[in-house]
């Protein structure tokens, strides 16, 4: 390792009982994506975590969440705000740190605290995705301003409130950044093994509704329009469409529809979620399901509509985004880790970022595992570990000759 770079990385190794106490004091906080007031807690909790950086600082509300519930009906959700910091606009490298503050974890489930499994690994909401993973790119960053080489970056950072429900919110604050910035650095939490996520699959989420026509099932059951029996029709053609298309697979989640059996139901919602490798085969996947309602439509008294999108892009490697993972993998080298990067079917704010031609690495966070469960685990070594990564990172970037690399496609 360069000589220069060592005593601003040792810096780092005071700083885990901090960034421990911080990372559980999150946690702690309960901020599932529809708590706004959850979110905006922690959102507070930030903005004061955050001073030391000096950077300016913005609250930013982002539209509510919509969702068809089961009655046909769009409810609305308020979610909490956004929180942008930026410092230096004008530096020469510009670079945008994101990390979501929101958890999976409702207000009112039973998993609110944290608890040590064993000496390196504690266990709790949102340890490893992603509250750890935010203590990680504020002391990198920390690391950064406290260097010689700050002025060579300008850097914002983005904390969303809405990542775990697909960032419908604050898709347009990632956009928005996209224009300003030369690469992205985000804070997931890294393989169990420590590797990156590679390449990732776009993903949509959608649903649909049947309107038929209720009547009584003995008395009047021809008058009746059966919207439970469109939408079996319906699904059943929909997964079909599987294995028609290499890399395209479509998961039927959900069905609701129909009440007392004495009745023809004439209200049915159905949820389904569809994953690509090829950002060309989202317009296929449209299309085909143009058909199958234009089917279902055609029926007398029935009719069927489709809400939803697909809010994640699939994730492609530029040549740009694989010298980024190239670069890390000799700051990990340095470090004494061994990384690579990995396909993986998940998505996260990496995808959207580098579909707008911004090369990123989006598992800069914690080691950990079983997220979106209540057996989420963070391994506390790599609060200090991933910090010095991502120092490193921006040391490297800093300090190089040549940067000519990111504009490549
Ligand atoms: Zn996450």
């Amino acid at each position: 390792m360069t000589t220069d770079f060592a005593p601003f990385l040792a810096w780092l190794d005071d700083q885990y009982e901090e960034m421990l106490a911080k990372t559980i004091a999150l946690a702690e906080t309960n901020s599932g994506s529809l708590n706004a007031d959850g979110v905006n807690r922690v959102r507070e909790m930030l903005t004061e975590y955050c001073q030391v950086l000096e950077g300016e600082i913005e609250v930013i509300p982002v539209a509510p969440y919509q969702n068809l519930n089961a009655n046909g009906v769009m409810e609305s959700f308020p979610l909490g705000d956004a929180l942008r910091i930026r410092k230096r606009p004008e530096a020469p490298l510009q670079i945008f740190f994101c990390g979501h503050m929101d958890t999976v974890f409702a207000k009112d489930s039973s998993f609110q605290q944290v608890r040590w499994l064993d000496e390196e690994t504690l266990n709790g909401p949102g340890v490893a995705d992603l509250k750890g993973g935010i203590m990680v790119m504020l002391k990198a960053l920390e690391a950064l301003e406290r260097s010689p080489w700050a002025d060579k970056i300008g850097w914002q950072i983005l904390f969303n409130p809405d990542e775990e429900i697909g960032s419908p919110g604050s898709a347009p604050l990632i956009s928005e950044a996209a224009k300003q910035v030369h690469l992205g650095m985000i804070y997931e939490p890294c393989f169990p093994d420590c590797n990156f996520a590679g390449e990732r699959k776009g993903s949509g989420n959608f649903c649909v509704m049947v309107r038929g026509k209720a009547a009584h099932a003995g008395r009047e059951h021809h008058l009746g329009r059966n919207a439970v029996r469109a939408m079996c029709d319906f699904v059943s053609d929909l997964d079909d469409l599987n294995g028609l298309r290499p890399g395209v697979t479509i998961n039927p989640g959900l069905i609701e529809g129909g009440g007392a059996v004495n009745i023809v139901p004439d209200l049915c919602i159905h949820r389904f979620n569809i994953r690509l490798v090829d950002p060309a085969d989202e317009d296929w996947c449209l299309g085909q399901i143009d058909k199958l309602l234009a089917k279902i439509n055609a029926r007398d008294g029935i009719s069927i509509e489709l809400f939803g999108n697909f809010g994640r892009k699939p994730k492609v490697l530029s040549t740009a985004n694989t010298k980024l993972f190239e670069l890390a993998r000799e700051c990990g080298q340095s470090l004494g880790m061994d990384l690579q990067w990995l396909p993986t079917g998940g998505c996260c704010d990496g995808n959207n970022l580098a579909a707008a031609g911004i090369p990123n690495i989006d598992t800069l966070g914690v080691q950990g595992g079983k997220i979106h469960s209540s057996d989420e685990y963070l391994k506390v070594k790599s609060l200090n570990e991933r910090a010095k990564l991502s120092a490193l990172i921006l040391f490297k970037l800093a300090t190089s000759e040549n940067l000519n690399w990111l504009e490549e496609n």
